[in-house]
């Protein structure tokens, strides 16, 4: 990743959002982006993804480095400062890998997202819908994001793989916004995952076990291993225009096998871009 002077125009730009003043049981998300990045450029690895493609000083690639809304200012006013650096990339034609921060970031992103692409589809890794309505009253807790998202009617499609933590009330509103679910139990029944068109993957990393990936605020037993991860991003037809890493607290996580996790996915991402 060319993080200085990049040569030629990069296709797909990384920003990093440290923001994590929505999450709900414990703070530490903001805390990732350079935690995934140290992974990433980790010497205990070399820049190829599993394609061959090597991303070492990828004329295409560039890191924006952060976007920081925080500040005291509330969480209305942090949701227009994303969507609007967004907007402003999204102009410039640049296809966008976010590393957060929560899932609350979402939300402002695919409003931005929603304004250049008509018909986006949403391919979302979790363990949690995040569906809620409001959670402890707020509309914009990474408890919620895909609900304001349906609401808004940002997106034509979301399908939602790796769930394993619904409830009455997020079934309700899985079922009032028509949500494609894809649990965990769908997954060891065999589902297979078929998303086309132009596509924005939304990793939770709490959809892997936490065998996998300790280094997340929540702890949800019985999630994907690293591959079905991988198998998954590998096999998505259809155009990848944008995805988002978030949930990695490094305040729990060992040894930072989380953060290479995260660093992995983002290689592999990119690489299933550029292809
Ligand atoms: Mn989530
Ligand atoms: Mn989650």
């Amino acid at each position: 990743m060319n993080s200085t002077n990049p040569t030629t125009r990069p296709k797909i730009v990384v920003v990093g959002v440290p923001y994590d003043d929505n999450s709900s049981f414990m703070r530490g998300t903001a805390a990732a982006p350079p935690a995934i990045r140290k992974a990433f450029h980790s010497d205990s690895s070399n820049m190829c993804a599993e394609d061959g493609l090597d991303l070492t000083d990828h004329p295409h690639i560039h890191d924006m480095g952060d976007v920081n809304p925080a500040g005291g200012s509330g969480a209305s006013c942090a949701m227009a400062y994303i969507e609007k650096y967004y907007s402003g990339l999204l102009e410039k034609g640049f296809h966008v890998i976010s590393l957060g921060g929560d899932h609350a970031i979402t939300l402002p992103i695919i409003r931005a997202y929603a304004e250049k692409y008509a018909a986006l589809t949403i391919l979302q890794l979790d363990a949690h819908p995040d569906l809620y309505d409001e959670l402890d009253g707020n509309p914009y807790s990474h408890a919620c994001p895909f609900a304001r998202i349906m609401e808004e009617n940002l997106v034509d499609h979301l399908m939602q793989v790796g769930i394993r933590t619904t409830n009455p009330h997020q079934q309700d509103q899985a079922n009032r916004f028509q949500v494609e679910v894809i649990d965990m139990k769908a997954m060891d029944a065999g589902a297979k995952i078929h998303v086309s068109g132009d596509v924005y993957i939304s990793l939770d990393l709490d959809v892997l076990d936490p065998a996998f990936a300790p280094g997340v605020s929540h702890h949800e037993p019985g999630g994907m291993s690293t591959r079905e991860v991988l198998r998954i991003i590998q096999g998505v037809e259809g155009r990848i225009v944008g995805a988002d890493i978030v949930e990695m607290n490094p305040t729990r996580d060992l040894n930072g096998v989380t953060a290479m996790v995260a660093a992995k996915f983002l290689k592999e991402i990119i690489g299933k871009m550029l292809k």
